[in-house]
């Protein structure tokens, strides 16, 4: 990591050494993980910024243009690989675990927008109408918005809530009530034994796409 990087000390996406097992690729701006709390059998991977940046729409523009290529790549990869479109989603601060920016993608084609329209039916709601990360930050930067949830629709198109008031792993939670696997909505809950056997079976899938 360079010099002019930041980083925080305190946080367990800035520590290479806290999932340096679970990296299917990387470059001098992002990780691409296998996250803990695989919900699906595998495939179900985070992309990390380097920098500690608290959620994708706070970034620079020169910025997202290399998580959106990341995102892409993963996205196509995963498709290939698993022979199925991941939906994406990002806790934008609300519902976070861990304070530092990360995008999921999950294998998975649900439709998580009535269920969050109906439970939150007072928040703002932004269609995106795009699969850029790009969009999100312009929207963010132009609104002054620092808090949101953000998630695909299973055409690719990104829909944002504003700062709805969202329990942690909210997200990840309906997912995995949607897939049918309400059990592993909440990581921490998550057999490790298993969990890691699927993580480690990601990493090596998923690998050989970034060589
Ligand atoms: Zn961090
Ligand atoms: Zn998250």
């Amino acid at each position: 990591m360079g010099l002019s990087a930041k980083v925080d000390n305190n946080c367990a996406f800035c520590d290479q050494t806290k999932f340096e097992e679970r990296i299917v690729a990387e470059n001098k701006d992002w990780y691409l993980i296998a996250t803990l709390g695989q919900i699906t059998d595998g495939g179900y991977v985070l992309i990390i910024p380097k920098q500690h940046v608290p959620c994708v729409g706070a970034m620079k523009e020169r910025e997202i243009i290399d998580i959106d290529s990341a995102l892409h790549a993963a996205r196509d990869a995963i498709n290939i690989e698993y022979g199925i479109k991941p939906v994406v989603f990002e806790h934008g601060v609300v519902g976070q675990t861990i304070q530092h920016a990360h995008i999921h993608l999950l294998p998975a084609q649900i439709r998580m927008c009535g269920k969050i329209y109906r439970d939150f039916p007072n928040a703002q709601f932004w269609f995106l109408d795009s699969d850029s990360l790009e969009t999100l930050r312009r929207n963010c930067k132009f609104a002054g918005v620092n808090k949101y949830l953000l998630w695909s629709t299973p055409e690719g198109l990104l829909k944002a809530a504003i700062d709805p008031p969202a329990p942690p792993q909210y997200l990840r939670i309906i997912a995995a009530e949607l897939i049918g696997r309400p059990e592993r909505g909440n990581w921490r809950n998550m057999d490790p034994e298993l969990d890691k056997q699927l993580y480690q079976e990601t990493v090596s899938r998923l690998k050989p796409y970034f060589k």
